[in-house]
């Protein structure tokens, strides 16, 4: 049920927020990242409606494809490689997933969207979110956390690391084009990033 749920409930706050991440996209960008994740995860959430919801992997792998044929842009492609990435790690998981589970998903999510997207820590895109959100769930489940306090680490580093986007000149994606024009904002994709997490800590906390 998780996968779904998350799904679902991610779908929920991006329409909620849709207009925010547009705003924030027309500072940097060219607008429609709100638009472009609300209509992606819509698109998965119904996918995923009806299917079965004991095996994670292949729920996380239909969100994937449907990201990539739904979503387009950069993000597309990006949280297509994230969410094939964590299906991925996942492929010989059972039915209810644990912290350390969680743990591998996400590396591997996260490095599926580099191996796309080629940014580094830093050059204020997803990755900025992502790679502390890994680190922290990382530690938290070797620390033996629960699968919820392990997803509330890895949320609270995620926003953390989207707001410490603001200072940062973006390396890659459209806002590159801006050079030093980019400093002084919040780059979009990490803030949709943040929000998946924290929309997952919320889905499987207890
Ligand atoms: P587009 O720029 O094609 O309109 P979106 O607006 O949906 O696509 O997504 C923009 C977001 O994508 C950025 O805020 C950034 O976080 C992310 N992004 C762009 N390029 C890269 C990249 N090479 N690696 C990681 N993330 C990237
Ligand atoms: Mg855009
Ligand atoms: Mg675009």
């Amino acid at each position: 049920m998780a996968v779904q749920e998350w799904v679902k409930l991610s779908a929920a706050r991006l329409e909620q927020h849709r207009d925010r991440l547009n705003r924030l996209d027309a500072d940097i960008g060219d607008g429609d990242h709100g638009a472009n994740m609300a209509r992606g995860f819509a698109a998965a959430a119904a996918r995923l409606d009806g299917a079965p919801s004991d095996q994670p992997a292949m729920e996380l792998r239909a969100v994937g494809m449907t990201l990539l044929s739904t979503v387009g842009g950069a993000a597309g492609p990006l949280y297509g490689s994230f969410f094939i990435g964590m299906a991925t790690a996942l492929r010989d998981a059972g039915a209810s997933l644990d912290a350390a589970a969680w743990a591998r998903a996400l590396e591997a999510g996260a490095a599926g969207v580099q191996r796309r997207g080629k940014a580094e820590p830093g050059d204020k895109t997803m990755v900025d979110a992502l790679l502390p959100a890994r680190d922290a769930l990382a530690t938290a489940a070797a620390d033996g956390a629960s699968l919820a306090e392990a997803l509330r680490a890895a949320a609270s580093a995620a926003d953390a690391g989207a707001d410490a986007t603001i200072p940062l000149l973006a390396r890659k994606g459209r806002a590159s084009y801006l050079g030093e024009r980019s400093v002084g904002h919040l780059d979009p994709g990490a803030v949709s990033s943040a929000l998946l997490l924290r929309t997952a800590a919320d889905a499987w906390g207890e």
